[in-house]
């Protein structure tokens, strides 16, 4: 467990998170403009009527979008709710045009209900995350004060465009009954997690440098072994691991020396300085807005028909969980590298492609991949699994056909493990042609010949006497030396293991 050390106690973290991920579809939630708002496209070119809150125009509901809340709602193992409703949330804000966020709160029922992800917890077993609930909403524009020294900004091609927040539970009646995050590290596997779902789905980009997921952290802590649930801050809009892990710690160790000092933590909103990793307060809890929601209007309840879940259920892919289950149940990889392959679905599809269901091919594969493939982002195209296209410009790209190529080379002994990366290496090199063809050009093939490899041995063993007594004389460690000879004896293409078995034969 994840604990900090206090002056007379350690003390517990308590951890939930609002994530929000952009949805991703042709248009915005309400409106058919186009939901498409990056940086390249010329600001206020995506902007319906419904978006800038014209007098009269009225809000559709994309079904798309609902779809793929509940393509999420299913992706983390949720109860679809078959009636909710959309409400108004009122502040005024010069990112907002309508003066209202459409969402639904949370005291109505949203469009996805409880549900679980399961991460990897801190000490390494699977640990389930309940989900309280994930609710669809617009987004705000975007206001930018850096373009002009009196100026302000606003770009509404991101207002309107759908949101879905999913938010972690936390049973608070029932101490007992909770599995939620407690540390840094599971808050962001948990983040990671959310993301692959969204990405396998298709539901979201979920891309925190991008802006297309970003998270509210809320952080209490507690005494270890206690049970009651202390005031806890919310952390807004944080949109980085490295800042989330680093909020979370920080606002973790304030709290603890407050309590520590006899004080009392307020259930305050905080923003995360980023220049010295320091969180402070934005506003506190008296000063909090009064939304005044109410259903809108504009709007018909929402109804979700078991048809429609069950249609889009079937649709479903596999998601991340189950390809990791897949690779280490039936592949028998381990948990570390099933959980790199499993990074996105572009890297596992490029896997499973290169395996292309001979499960022998699994575990060189993945070595391959995890320590070669991945430190050349500029010869390997996760997107691109084609088996074989290589194209004829621009650097050489290695495909999944070539990665299982090689690694059949290697298991039929045409090429040692030494010659093997010779090939990989002219591969990366820009060198064309399929690893059998590199082999034969480059005279790679290995030698298994017994006879060749003998007669190598015997001219080893009667060129250096004086080993050949150590070595009958006790000294076996000289093995590595005879073994050595002979590879440099047939230029490196000899089999180490046939090497090896006749070295033995013939040293007695
Ligand atoms: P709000 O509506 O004010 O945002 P919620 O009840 O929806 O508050 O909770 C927001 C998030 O805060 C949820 O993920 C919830 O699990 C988490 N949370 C609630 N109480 C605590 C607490 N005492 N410590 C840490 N996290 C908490
Ligand atoms: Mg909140």
């Amino acid at each position: 467990m994840f604990t900090i050390k206090g002056k007379t106690t350690d003390w517990e973290l308590v951890i939930g998170l609002e994530t929000h991920i952009e949805v991703l579809s042709e248009s915005k939630l309400f409106s058919g403009a186009s939901a498409d708002y990056n940086p390249t496209i010329a600001p206020n070119t995506q902007v319906s009527m419904v978006d800038c809150a014209m007098p009269g125009m009225l809000p559709v509901l994309n079904e798309y979008c609902v779809e793929q809340a509940i393509k999420f709602g299913l992706g983390i193992n949720a109860d679809i709710t078959r009636h909710s409703r959309f409400a108004r949330k009122q502040y005024f804000y010069p990112d907002l045009p309508q003066g209202y966020q459409i969402s639904q709160p949370a005291d109505q029922p949203p469009v996805v209900g409880r549900g679980w992800v399961e991460i990897i917890g801190d000490d390494g077993n699977p640990k389930k995350i309940f989900i309280e609930r994930a609710h669809l909403e617009q987004d705000a524009g975007k206001l930018k004060h850096d373009m002009h020294p009196t100026k302000s900004f606003a770009d509404y091609n991101r207002t309107g465009v759908a949101l879905l927040e999913i938010v972690t539970f936390l049973d608070v009646k029932n101490p007992e009954n909770n599995s939620y995050i407690s540390s840094p590290d599971e808050a962001e596997r948990y983040l990671r997690e959310i993301r692959e779902i969204a990405r396998a789905l298709g539901v979201s980009k979920a891309n925190m440098e991008e802006g297309s997921m970003r998270a509210d952290v809320n952080v209490s802590v507690r005494p270890v072994g206690s049970t009651e649930f202390r005031t806890r801050t919310e952390t807004k809009n944080m949109v980085s691991f490295k800042f989330i892990k680093s909020a979370i710690e920080y606002e973790a160790r304030r709290q603890i020396e407050i309590y520590e000092n006899g004080g009392t933590v307020s259930q305050d909103t905080m923003r995360y300085n980023q220049g010295d990793g320091t969180t402070s307060v934005m506003r506190s809890k008296e000063d909090a807005l009064d939304y005044r929601y109410f259903p809108d209007p504009d709007l018909l309840p929402l109804e979700i028909s078991d048809e429609t879940i069950e249609r889009i259920r079937r649709t479903m892919p596999e998601l991340p969980a189950a390809t990791r289950a897949r690779y280490i149940g039936e592949w028998g990889l381990n948990e570390y590298d099933a959980a790199r392959l499993t990074e996105n679905t572009d890297i596992s599809a490029w896997f499973d492609a290169a395996v292309g269901g001979v499960i022998a091919r699994a575990k060189p594969i993945a070595n391959w991949m995890i320590s070669e493939l991945f430190a050349h982002p500029e010869n390997w195209d996760e997107k691109n699994s084609e088996p074989q296209s290589q194209s004829d410009n621009g650097p050489r790209i290695i495909r999944p056909g070539d990665l299982a190529e090689l690694v059949d080379m290697i298991a039929q002994n045409t090429v040692n493990g030494k010659q093997a990366k010779e090939i990989f290496i002219k591969m990366l090199d820009g060198e064309n042609g399929t690893p059998r063809e590199i082999a034969e050009k480059f005279g790679m093939q290995q030698i298994t010949d017994t006879g060749a490899i003998e007669q190598a041995v015997n001219d080893v063993i009667a060129a250096n006497p004086a080993q050949v007594e150590q070595y009958r004389g006790g000294k076996t460690g000289l093995l590595g030396f005879f073994v050595g000879n002979v590879m440099k004896a047939t230029g490196g293409k000899a089999n180490p293991a046939v090497v090896n078995e006749i070295l033995r034969k013939k040293l007695g």
